[in-house]
């Protein structure tokens, strides 16, 4: 190759290379020490690569203000390249020109040199990018060790207050599989931990009414807690709707049970029952009920002795008495028929809780119970100038019930209107039938029931408190009474009221429900 096609092809090389390219002079101070370089040639790609144009024969501090601070060991390097003449590589980022460049450098003359530039900043910034995504999983990581160490500390906190509390506790997933069950569970139920878990709920737990009857699935508060999302807890009030669960070695203990839904996102994810062995209670609430029943056997005696004998000195079987004496004795007489009266309705109480109640059933004219019920409240109607609207329907036929258990829900009801309306008010007795039901409805304009009390008007001992302040008499035992008699016959018992408007109360019997039961006297 001749020199001026070498030069030429050179030339041509130099200007096309895909690397930026630029020949330098290095200039030292006094001390020998590299301050700044010229720039002696440059290919096109240099220009385009820094984004500068015109450096020939400029100095490298004028071409690119500042580059002095940012990057003295440029001036380093290329010095010592100049000087020894051993090439060097390195990347450096020059910040006046925001860009990364892989350098080469070598120096083909003492004071001189060539450098050669790659744009790196793209590949750099990827890198950084890299290490950025690189960093923040190694944080998520650490997060994540954190928060599981967190979630197992919070794990044995769950599991230490399992096992400490006194009901047994059972969850299942939706699939009603168990997935927790603590200690108290597993001591009650008699299946170790590992046997039930991931069992059926059912297969591990039999639940049967005090009958003996095994609570249809369905009906299982458990379920409840999945078909109606609501929580259930099952009674302790009387003995006939006490459940009982048995254990795998068919063992059986009354309980109560609260069962309630887990809801996460409004979805129910599970369920929790928490159940309690009340056999304890159960025996000293039987103790106290059947020592009601005998105090008010033991009262009833001297009662009916004190009525009887204040009767025969009322008439003057045992002499003359004077209008005074008539007086006071007319009182003893008053009060000692209303402690007969209490006393009957606590043993009546008693009776219904020990499950000694007696049905006698024959056919019964429900009409004349009516008709001697309101017979017997005429006083009381006419003392409060009460206007009293009889509806009684002709077709009730003769049914079979108990007369003097039909007889206590007429008097209940019936005089719960004449005590709770105020005088002048308007009472109304309907009774009707159709082929299997009688229908028996009494409806008042006396004071109500206010509406934050209206459920507990059937529990026992239970009195509103805008009665409470009017009148003081009363027990709060009939309507408890009336409710289990009521049901104990198959029938139904409800109402409806609005304070200062008036209570409807409502009962439906059916015409075969009594069934003969031999109870207590
Ligand atoms: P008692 O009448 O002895 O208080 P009950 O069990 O018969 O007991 O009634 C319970 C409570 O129900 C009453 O104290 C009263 O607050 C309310 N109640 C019952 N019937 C009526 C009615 N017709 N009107 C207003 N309140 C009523």
């Amino acid at each position: 190759m001749k020199f001026q096609t070498s030069e030429a092809f050179y030339k041509s090389l130099f200007d096309n290379m895909t690397d930026g390219l630029a020949y330098c002079q290095m200039i030292f101070d006094v001390q020998e020490k590299p301050v700044d370089f010229i720039y002696k040639r440059v290919n096109k790609n240099f220009e385009k690569l820094m984004g500068l144009k015109d450096v020939i024969g400029k100095k490298v501090t004028k071409v690119i203000p500042g580059i002095k601070a940012s990057n003295p060991e440029l001036f380093e390097i290329y010095g010592q390249v100049s000087l020894t003449g051993k090439p060097k590589e390195f990347e450096a980022y020059i910040e006046p020109l925001s860009i990364w460049l892989l350098v080469s450098v070598y120096s083909p003359q003492k004071k001189f040199f060539v450098t050669l530039f790659q744009n790196i900043t793209k590949r750099k910034k990827i890198e950084k990018d890299l290490e950025n995504a690189r960093i923040a999983s190694q944080n998520v990581l650490e997060d994540l060790s954190v928060e599981k160490s967190k979630t197992e500390i919070a794990k044995a906190k769950d599991e230490a207050i399992l096992s400490s509390i006194g009901d047994g506790i059972i969850a299942t997933g939706p699939d009603g599989k168990i997935i927790v069950m603590n200690k108290v569970a597993e001591k009650l139920l008699g299946w170790k931990v590992e046997e039930a878990m991931g069992k059926l709920y059912n297969e591990v737990i039999s639940l049967e009414d005090e009958k003996g009857t095994l609570v249809p699935l369905e009906e299982r508060p458990l379920t409840k807690a999945f078909t109606q999302s609501t929580t259930t807890t099952t009674t302790t009030t009387t003995t006939t709707n006490i459940l009982h669960l048995l254990s795998k070695n068919k063992i059986k203990f009354p309980v109560v049970i609260t069962a309630s839904p887990v809801v996460l996102d409004n979805k129910i994810i599970g369920a929790v029952e928490v159940f309690r062995d009340i056999t304890k209670e159960r025996e000293i609430d039987k103790a106290k009920t059947e020592f009601v029943s005998l105090a008010s056997h033991q009262l009833r005696t001297p009662l009916t002795t004190v009525s009887w004998y204040t009767e025969m000195i009322l008439k003057g079987d045992v002499g003359k008495v004077i209008p005074d004496q008539k007086k006071y004795l007319k009182e003893i007489y008053q009060g000692n028929k209303r402690m007969i009266e209490l006393v009957n309705t606590l043993l009546n109480v008693s009776r219904l809780e020990l499950g000694t109640f007696n049905a006698n059933p024959q056919p019964t004219d429900a009409i004349a119970i009516a008709k001697s019920v309101l017979d017997e409240q005429k006083p009381n109607i006419e003392k409060k100038k009460l206007v009293m609207v009889e509806n009684l329907s002709k077709d009730i036929p003769i049914f079979s019930t108990d007369p003097k258990l039909l007889r206590m829900v007429f008097q209940n009801i019936l005089s719960n209107a004449v005590e709770y309306t105020a005088p002048s008010g308007r009472i109304e007795l309907t009774v009707s039938c159709d082929t299997k039901t009688v229908a028996i409805k009494v409806s008042d304009t006396g004071y109500g029931i206010p509406k934050n009390q209206q459920s507990q008007i059937f529990t026992k001992l239970f009195r509103a408190d805008n009665v409470r302040a009017k009148d003081t008499d009363g027990t709060g035992l009939g309507l408890y009474i009336t409710k289990s008699v009521v049901e104990n016959s198959g029938g139904k018992i409800w109402f409806e009221s609005e304070e200062n408007k008036g209570s409807t109360f409502y009962v439906t019997l059916p015409m075969d429900g009594v069934k003969k039961k031999e109870g207590a006297a």
